[in-house]
């Protein structure tokens, strides 16, 4: 069956891999990008989660051509890494605002017409940070954690509507958030990973889509570990 999925920050990274998993599975796919050319292939609408008359306008486009979103996986999101001496308040708020409270937007929106067809999933994209932090992090990290209590207080608030609300927490992902690291950095992380490498974008895109299908259909308020073995534990 075919349904409407919506992926924020669907046109690069984790996110495009995510959605081109779901479109060859056959699902109806919307992607947000902010600009330049969004990837073919997808309802792409122009989108800024930080800007809550944005995700209302998203929403709008997406239900005339696809219909209520379904599955919504909220993906998009930023760094801003700094030391905590260094980090201004505006670096902590704005990485805060896409990445928990851009998170909120999206999944309230979406949640309004999951509610009313009694069933929905919903996978938020967190990070290994979040739990095992980061030096430099803070604000990310924070970010990140914040995403599994909202999560799981969702779970819990509506379970009884059969809307499914899970966590993945990706290690480290080939993209251009992680192109940044020096070769040393890139060095460091490696050796602390059991599985000795990054992932690649589709190795995170196959468990999301797996929370998405019915073979998880008793998997809420859970966070899933998509990191090589690099946090084990936490
Ligand atoms: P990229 O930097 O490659 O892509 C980030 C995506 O988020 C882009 O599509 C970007 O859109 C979108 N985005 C950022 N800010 C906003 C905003 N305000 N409104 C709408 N869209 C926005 O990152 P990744 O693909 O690596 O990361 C995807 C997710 O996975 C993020 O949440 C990240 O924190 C998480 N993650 C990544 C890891 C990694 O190692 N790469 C590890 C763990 C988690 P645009 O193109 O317009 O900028």
């Amino acid at each position: 069956m075919s349904r409407s999925v919506l992926v924020t920050g669907g046109n690069r990274g984790i996110g495009l891999a995510i959605a081109r998993a779901f479109a060859d599975a056959g699902d109806k796919v919307a992607i947000t990008y902010r600009s330049g050319e969004p990837p073919e292939g997808f309802l792409a609408v122009k989108c800024d989660i930080t800007d809550t008359e944005q995700v209302e306008q998203a929403y709008k486009e997406i239900e005339a051509e696809h219909g209520p979103v379904e599955v919504l996986i909220a993906n998009a999101g930023v760094t801003k890494d700094q030391l905590l001496m260094r980090m201004s308040e505006e670096d902590f708020t704005s990485v805060l605002d896409t990445n928990l409270t851009g998170t909120f937007r999206v999944v309230k929106r979406a949640n309004r017409g999951m509610l009313r067809a009694r069933k929905g999933r919903v996978v938020l994209i967190s990070s290994v940070v979040g739990l095992y932090g980061g030096p430099g992090q803070a604000n990310y990290a924070a970010s990140k954690a914040g995403l599994v209590g909202f999560a799981r207080s969702l779970a819990r608030e509506l379970g009884s509507r059969n809307i499914t609300f899970n966590v993945v927490a990706p290690g480290f992902v080939d993209t251009d958030m992680t192109k940044v690291l020096s070769d040393e950095q890139r060095e460091g992380i490696v050796k602390q990973v059991p599985l000795g490498r990054y992932a690649q974008p589709e190795e995170v895109a196959a468990t999301v889509r797996f929370l998405a299908s019915d073979d998880a259909s008793y998997i809420t308020g859970a966070v899933i570990p998509v990191d090589g073995g690099l946090g084990m534990g936490h």
